[in-house]
C-alpha cells in the first residue's frame, strides 16, 4: 500500500505514530472500534485524537487526477478500497474545472 503521510511542523512523535497507527486501519474490523483502542493506546479523547489528525493530510500515493496529476487525499482509511477500484479519479479542483465542459449539467 502507497500511503504517504504528510505531518504539520508541530507533530511530534507520538503524534506521528498516532496518524501512522490510525491510517494502518484494516478494514476488517469495526472502524469506531478502532478508534476506541487508539483512545486507549495514547490515554486520549476523542477529540484529541481528531485534532492531532487533522494535523496530518493523508494521500494515496498510487492514485493520481487524470488531469493535473495530484494524488488522492484521503479522509477516513475506510475509503482506500473504494477509491482503488475506480478506473479514474479528478480532483476536486479539476472536476469543477472540466464540468462546465464535460456538459453533465
Ligand atoms: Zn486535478
Amino acid at each position: 500500500m502507497s500511503l504517504k503521510l504528510i505531518f504539520s511542523a508541530n507533530a511530534d512523535q507520538s503524534d506521528i505514530q498516532l496518524c501512522e497507527d490510525y491510517w494502518a486501519y484494516g478494514h476488517n474490523g469495526r472502524y469506531v472500534e478502532h478508534i476506541e483502542t487508539l483512545c486507549r493506546q495514547y490515554s486520549v479523547d476523542y477529540h484529541i485524537l481528531f485534532g492531532v489528525l487533522a494535523e496530518c493530510q493523508a494521500y494515496l500515493d498510487d492514485v493520481h487526477c487524470e488531469y493535473c496529476g495530484r494524488p488522492y487525499q484521503l479522509d477516513v482509511p475506510a475509503d482506500i478500497p473504494y477509491i482503488r477500484k475506480q478506473s479514474s479519479w479528478f480532483c476536486d479542483l479539476c472536476c469543477q474545472i472540466r464540468r462546465p465542459k464535460l456538459g453533465r449539467f
